[in-house]
Formats: C-alpha cells, sequence, structure tokens
C-alpha cells in the first residue's frame, strides 16, 4: 500500500524567509548546520541544550552563547512552533490544540491530564491513507505525512503551553506520549523514529522510551524495527478476533492477516512480561462485543505478553456503528480479567470537543449541515470504493 496518496513537496522546515527552522534537526544535522556558518562543533551542543532542554524560541534568549554568535544564528535560523489555530479545552481538563503548518495544512494534537501522570496524543500524518470504518480520521482524504520536525514540534508546543520548561526529568503535566493521534504512524516510519529519538535523548525533551507507546493498525514489516531501533511500548488496534470481520473494518488486515500480525507480536523485541504489548479493543454494539468475541481473544492471544485495553466506540457525525452498551462492555471485561488479562476500559476523555480516540480529523470542529453531508458522501465513496 503507498504511503501517501497526496503528498505535498512542500518543506515546511524553510520559512518565507529563507530561513531554516532548526527545531526537528537531530544532532548530526545540528552539527552540520552551525559548520556551514564556520562555528565549531561545540556550539552544536549549546543549541541542542537551548532548544530541546530549554525550550527557547529565539536566538536572543540563549545567553551562554556570545551576541555575535546569535546574531548570525537568527540570520540564517529560526526555531519556530507550528501556528496553534484553535486551541479548545474539555470540561474534564483534555485539551485540543488544532496546529497549521506553513503550507495550510492542518493536524490535530491532544493533550490528557491525569492525577499523576499527563499524556501528549501526538499525530504522525494528516488524515490516514487507511480507512478504518469506525475512525474519523479514516474519513479524511488529503493526506500527507508529517516532517519529523512536526512531529518533536507538537511536542514542544505542548510544553510551552503548559509552562513546563526545562524539560523535568519526569515530567508531571507531560510524561507521557502516545503515537495514537491522526495517521499511521508507520506508514511515517523514518520521520517518526527520527522524531522519537530526537524527544528521548537524554541531554534534550528527555522523555524515557517506556513512556512512549507507538499505536499501529498492524504495519507487520515495521513492527520489528520499531521494536529494535526505538524500543518504545507497542500497541496493536486489534478489534477483530476473525479476518472476515477484520478485513472489513480494519482493512489493512486484509494484506496482513491476524495471524501474521500475531506473530510479529510474539516476536515483538523486548516483549516481556514486565512490558506488555498492548492490544487496543474498540466496543461496537453488535459487532465485535459478544462473549465468544471476547473467549476468542483469549485465545488468540495465549502466549504473547500482553493487556487488553478496551476502548468503547466514540461517536462521530456518519459514523456507521454505535457504542456497545456499558453492560456488555463489562462482562467482556469481566471475562477478559478472569483470564488473567489486566483489561482496562479507556475512559473517553475530551468527548465535548472531539478529542477522543478516533475522533480526530482537522476540519471537524463544530461541523455545519453541509459539512456532515459532505462527510457523509466521502465515507460513501470510501465504502463503494471498498466496494464493502
Ligand atoms: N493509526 C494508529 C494510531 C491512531 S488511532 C492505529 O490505528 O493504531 C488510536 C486508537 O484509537 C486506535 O486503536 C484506533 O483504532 C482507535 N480508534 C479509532 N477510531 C475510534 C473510535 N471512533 N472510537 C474509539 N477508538 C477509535
Ligand atoms: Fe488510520 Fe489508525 Fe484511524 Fe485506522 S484507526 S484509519 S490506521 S488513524
Amino acid at each position: 500500500m503507498g504511503v501517501l496518496s497526496h503528498a505535498s513537496t512542500f518543506a515546511p522546515t524553510v520559512g518565507s524567509d529563507g530561513r531554516r527552522n532548526l527545531v526537528g534537526l537531530d544532532r548530526a544535522e545540528l552539527t552540520a548546520a552551525v559548520a556551514e556558518l564556520g562555528l565549531e562543533p561545540f556550539r552544536a551542543r549549546q543549541l541542542w541544550h537551548w532548544i530541546y532542554h530549554r525550550g527557547a524560541t529565539s536566538f536572543e534568549t540563549m545567553t551562554t552563547l556570545a551576541k555575535p554568535v546569535r546574531e548570525r544564528l537568527s540570520g540564517h535560523f529560526m526555531v519556530r512552533r507550528p501556528e496553534v489555530s484553535r486551541d479548545l479545552r474539555s470540561e474534564d481538563g483534555t485539551r485540543k490544540w488544532l496546529l497549521r503548518m506553513e503550507d495550510g495544512q492542518q493536524f490535530e494534537t491532544v493533550h490528557i491530564p491525569e492525577e499523576d501522570r499527563g499524556t501528549l496524543c501526538v499525530s504522525s500524518q494528516v488524515g490516514c491513507t487507511l480507512t478504518c470504518r469506525f475512525c474519523h480520521t479514516g474519513t479524511q482524504r488529503l493526506v500527507r505525512n508529517l516532517e519529523a520536525g512536526e512531529i518533536v514540534a507538537q511536542v514542544m508546543m505542548a510544553r510551552d503551553a503548559l509552562d513546563e520548561w526545562p524539560a523535568p526529568p519526569d515530567g508531571r503535566l507531560l510524561s507521557n506520549i502516545v503515537m495514537m493521534g491522526m495517521g499511521e504512524p508507520l506508514y511515517n516510519y523514518e520521520n517518526v523514529a527520527k522524531a522519537l529519538k530526537i524527544v528521548m535523548d537524554g541531554e534534550g525533551i528527555s522523555i524515557s522510551k517506556r513512556r512512549i507507546t507507538l499505536s499501529t493498525s498492524g504495519v507487520v514489516p515495521i513492527m520489528r524495527r520499531c521494536g529494535e531501533e526505538l524500543g518504545v511500548n507497542l500497541a496493536v488496534s486489534l478489534h477483530a478476533v476473525t479476518d472476515e470481520l477484520r478485513d472489513r473494518i480494519v482493512p489493512i488486515n486484509r494484506k496482513y492477516p491476524i495471524a501474521e500480525l500475531l506473530e510479529a507480536c510474539r516476536t515483538y523485541p523486548g516483549a516481556s512480561n514486565a512490558r506488555r504489548i498492548t492490544f487496543e479493543y474498540v466496543m461496537l454494539k453488535g459487532v465485535n462485543d459478544s462473549l465468544a468475541d471476547a473467549r476468542e481473544l483469549v485465545r488468540l492471544l495465549k502466549g504473547i505478553p500482553s493487556k487488553i485495553n478496551l476502548i468503547p466506540f466514540n461517536p462521530w457525525p456518519g459514523a456507521p456503528f454505535e457504542r456497545s452498551d456499558r453492560k456488555q462492555i463489562e462482562r467482556f471485561a469481566d471475562f477478559v480479567n478472569a483470564a488473567g488479562y489486566a483489561s482496562p476500559v479507556r475512559t473517553p476523555r475530551g468527548e465535548d470537543i472531539m478529542a477522543a480516540c478516533g475522533q480526530l480529523k482537522s476540519d471537524s470542529l463544530r461541523l455545519s449541515a453541509a459539512e456532515r453531508a459532505a462527510m457523509a458522501q466521502v465515507i460513501a465513496e470510501k465504502e463503494a470504493a471498498q466496494s464493502l
């Protein structure tokens, strides 16, 4: 399957004045960038500290650099965040930012505060080329991969908004990252990997791999690399226990069916009882929520160090499913628990601002009747294209 259906060639890392944005450069690139100006390599280390650890947004504040050096740098470079075009707060404290890039593309980042931690839900693409039936992002046609800088910038923008610079060793407001926003992160692996390596660097933003979870719909050939090269926690969007149903609701299953997916999980580097793989399972009323499904789920996951995350379906305008009844979700959870699996039911957060799982879509806010009709049309077209 192709990664991009509507690729953009615009390079958002360069401003209209020709200055290059340093946010998103890794150590080697930063060293090369300062060398271009004839500056010594230790300047790159200083910049790294100011940009990624202190959160500086201008060269003027970098007081350990001599004034002429700062002036030279600001003549060629910038330290820029994406523009926040909307900042929405939910009654439950969840916050959603709509970010606009230089090419006009928009995408979303969500912050979910909890008592002892704060999780940032980060996007990897604008829209998604996959078309999971229950997912709002999957109805969005315009797609491009996010650059590494745009992925790192989401974390930096959130730190700005939460006022949590310099990056603390164990951030309270921003302690965890989940790659569960818009897009399929393993279809943009190079940029996601580069971004996460920057985010994990102990002398910068410094969020440990143990506090980062990458969720995939099941891009089997890349899963191993993700474990070997990044070592982050893995979450897998399973959602169905038969190929027949998964083919329909998670269409990537036609390419990588359940048996192959579970084999990749079984051999995921670093998976152990201490570091379990999370299997996400969206609860769709009358579709995948019977006790027979629960039984089959337990059978399938046998031998894989796993936990199961039950996600009550989050509705969106025109969605072709309903959320399972609370009682049925409890019954399903009890069965899975009794079989020895931790199976927390994910509490929907930020529903009033369409920030819950699967509700993200750049232009989804406050839909007009005309927009709703347009969305129904998009879904109908996608369904026709897939002859479901
Ligand atoms: N593309 C990746 C990560 C983003 S989605 C993936 O699919 O794994 C994060 C999680 O939310 C996935 O498990 C996804 O299947 C789930 N999700 C999507 N739409 C949803 C909805 N409407 N209600 C509840 N969960 C949903
Ligand atoms: Fe894409 Fe994930 Fe949504 Fe599927 S669930 S359409 S893979 S974002």
